[in-house]
């Protein structure tokens, strides 16, 4: 099928032809930053719904936070002004939604100097909340924009930004100018993944709390765990003796070899440790060096930093019971054992059993295989340079240095636990950092959680896996690449995290001690790797249930969810549109990454599809924030997943609430498509996302809805000269016999 460059927009695109015709930029080629629109025109337009009532409470408040701080400076208010009560509402009234504690949390603006501010709203200020809102619109918002300058960073500018925005020129500021006036900007960008990730753990406390002992499996494991980590007896240095016995009773090198190898499968590794990435086993030595970052090994003896880092090693070893003479000459000979161990590259190779005893005869690798009950070859990656070191150090050094060290570094791990705080938030934050209560989370979660969240999720995967499959058959792809895509869209699955699962729950016997209680669930993590290490080559690699994850393995064709992200999605908003903007535009997304990267088409199909990417450049290309520009080549492949997540979700949606009689409100579904990606960078952050980053950071891809069809008829936007997004592969014109890729 030949394809001229002058096609790509023939029928949509003749506006492109004739800008390109005239010398003008077409899309994707703009240089110029585009200039703010003027939104202070806007205000007589616009009908009174609860979103101005907030947007003009929240500038009225600020107004009033930063008027009250410069009274304060100038003396005017007393230093006891009060924070005044709520002022009466109507019962009615939207403004029984403006909360002045809330607003108070949001931050002063910059231009503030830092002198003690005032934390509270002169009695006065509130006398505007309660008249007419028209007068406010006409006096008082007016009268703040003055006053901010129009500054683009201050915190008034941004609420008359948000309340003036228009869909149709600014959706990001539209949508989520008011979460971004709560998410002042930070070290790391507020987006809100990260606040669902937050609410999450949160909402995880009370959950955990009410794990019940006689529920049996992993809540039986978890509220046994629960009861000792949250009583002092549990957590105190006795509780580390039995291993310190172990350790003082080793008496040749074949027994610290055994010990290092056995320590692996208790939870209690020392120089020695086993740990999982994906399928394969990593098997480091080394790993454990009590200096985290490693600088201490490379000063001077005599150095202060290093001579501190040795006496907390030598207060450690005394904590943790050795003879307070001895603890100093031990300290240095573990701090000698350290810089030995440090010296060698961190680097990682596979080896099966007897390729290890090549690179290193001597060592004890088949106590490592047998103990571990790995077959002879199966492969680990090992650093075998520290193992080399590690070897070194058991010919030369004396038992003694040797018990020394073991029980320093065993130690240092217990001491985590030994040391943390009994509140509840830090004993779930212990857990959740620990690899073998990160698994009981999940066990327990998955098991509580997933079956009322996974169903509708199912369904709703399969409506849009049927979209994509529907559209496919009208496409103009050639028929064999047509029953390829068909094939792979068939085979797609939707999976659901749920690490842990497997795991024998019921065998876990809680102890009071809360030392020996991590240390068996990391026994049990250790057991759960070793069987995905020895699995089969296909195995699923589930992440925690508990985290919010999504992700498509395009190998295996599996989109992987995790239950926490469809509650946390739920929370979000539950309503048809809410979910399908959401939800569904996320698992699209997914399913459209898969055609992107399983796609193995005939040069005629690839050709099809590279004319679809072009025209998809071309309409995120002029997308501008502020004065930052999209870099759509970068980006194309995930916002063309975006676009075609959206489009397809809106589809299924639509078809749903039409199969049950309903409607499907339009704009509803768009803006919760576009306040999933509500993101607040600072614009230097904006600018390294755009440079670094493959997906459009949060305020372009809030802004990506503005492209799909239908969005336009929905907000009353006036059409943008470029087509709308509609089709998620290149469709036949069956009247012209001709193929269009610039539906989408
Ligand atoms: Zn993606």
């Amino acid at each position: 099928m030949p394809i001229a460059v002058g096609d790509v927009r023939a029928r949509q695109g003749n506006n492109e032809i004739a800008r390109e015709a005239g010398r003008l930029p077409i899309s994707g080629h703009t240089s110029r930053i585009p200039k703010r629109v003027p939104g202070v025109g806007f205000v007589g337009n616009r009908s009174w719904d609860l979103r101005s009532a907030l947007t003009l409470g929240t500038v009225v408040l600020l107004a009033g936070e930063q008027a009250a701080s410069m009274g304060a400076r100038t003396g005017v208010l007393r230093a006891d002004t009060t924070l005044p009560s709520m002022p009466p509402t109507g019962g009615t009234s939207p403004l029984v939604a403006v909360r002045p504690q809330c607003v108070r949390s949001v931050p002063a603006a910059a231009s503030i100097p830092a002198a003690p501010l005032p934390q509270a709203f002169h009695p006065d200020l509130f006398n505007p909340l309660v008249q007419p809102l028209e007068m406010l619109a006409n006096a008082e918002a007016l009268a703040v924009a003055e006053e901010s300058g129009g500054a683009g960073s201050s915190l008034l500018w941004q609420g008359l930004a948000a309340w003036f925005a228009s869909p149709c020129g600014q959706l990001d500021s539209y949508v989520n100018g008011f979460w971004k006036l709560q998410h002042p900007p930070g070290r790391e960008i507020p987006t809100r993944f990260a606040e669902m990730r937050h609410r999450a753990s949160e909402s995880l406390l009370p959950l955990a709390q009410q794990a019940s002992a006689g529920a049996g499996g992993a809540e039986a494991a978890l509220a046994a765990t629960w009861a000792a980590a949250a009583d002092p007896a549990g957590r105190r240095w006795l509780h580390f003796q039995p291993q310190r016995d172990a350790i003082t009773a080793l008496a040749s090198r074949a027994d610290i070899e055994q010990h290092l190898c056995e320590g692996m499968l208790r939870g209690q590794e020392s120089v020695l440790g086993l740990q999982r990435f994906f399928l394969n086993g990593v098997l480091a030595a080394g790993f454990a060096l009590g200096s985290p970052d490693g600088a201490v090994y490379g000063l001077p003896v005599s150095h202060p930093d290093a001579l501190a880092y040795r006496d907390r090693i030598a207060d450690l070893l005394r904590t943790s019971g050795m003879a307070p003479t001895d603890a100093a000459a031990a300290a240095d000979k573990v701090l000698e054992m350290e810089r030995t161990l440090a010296q060698a590259p961190a680097q990682l190779n596979s080896y099966t059993l007897s390729q290890a005893q090549a690179a290193l005869p001597g060592f004890a690798w088949q106590t490592v295989w047998q103990t571990l009950g790995l077959d002879p070859m199966t492969s680990l990656y090992i650093t075998m340079e520290s193992c080399r070191k590690l070897d070194e150090l058991l010919q030369q050094r004396p038992l003694a240095d040797w018990r020394a060290f073991l029980q320093y570094h065993q130690a240092l791990r217990a001491q985590r636990y030994l040391l943390g705080s009994t509140e509840p938030p830090a004993r779930l934050e212990q857990l959740d950092e620990s690899r073998g209560g990160r698994l009981l989370l999940s066990a327990w979660y998955g098991q509580r959680m997933a079956p009322a969240l996974t169903k509708p999720a199912l369904a709703m995967f399969d409506a849009i896996r049927q979209v994509f499959i529907d559209e496919l058959t009208m496409s103009a792809l050639p028929d064999a690449d047509r029953a390829s895509l068909h094939a792979a869209l068939q085979a797609v699955q939707l999976v659901f995290d749920d690490a842990g699962q497997q795991v024998p729950w019921d065998g876990f016997i809680g102890s009071a001690s809360h030392l020996a209680n991590m240390q068996a669930l990391d026994a049990l993590a250790t057991r759960n790797d070793l069987v995905i290490i020895e699995g089969p080559a296909d195995s699923v690699i589930a992440g925690p249930a508990h985290h919010l994850s999504l992700g498509t393995n395009v190998i295996d064709e599996r989109v992987m969810l995790s239950p926490a992200l469809l509650d946390s999605l739920e929370r979000l908003g539950s309503s048809r549109e809410e979910r399908w903007g959401m939800l569904g535009f996320m698992l699209g997304h997914e399913i459209a990454h898969l055609l992107g990267e399983a796609r193995d088409l005939s040069p005629e199909a690839e050709a099809l599809m590279v004319r679809e990417d072009t025209a998809i450049r071309q309409r995120i290309g002029d997308m501008w924030i502020d004065h930052t520009h999209l870099n759509a080549t970068r980006v194309q492949e995930e916002a063309a997943c975006d676009l075609r997540g959206i489009s397809a979700a809106r589809r299924a949606g639509q078809a749903e609430a039409e199969a049950s009689g309903e409607a499907f409100d339009l704009q509803r579904f768009f803006l919760a498509a576009a306040g999933l990606h509500a993101a607040n960078p600072t614009e230097r952050q904006l600018r390294r996302q755009v440079a670094e980053d493959d997906h459009p950071p949060g305020p372009f891809r809030a802004g990506l809805a503005r492209f799909v069809q239908g969005f336009d008829s929905a907000f009353g936007c006036t059409p943008r000269p470029t087509q709308p997004f509609e089709y998620l592969f290149p469709l036949r014109d069956a009247a012209a016999d001709t193929t269009d890729p610039n539906r989408g």
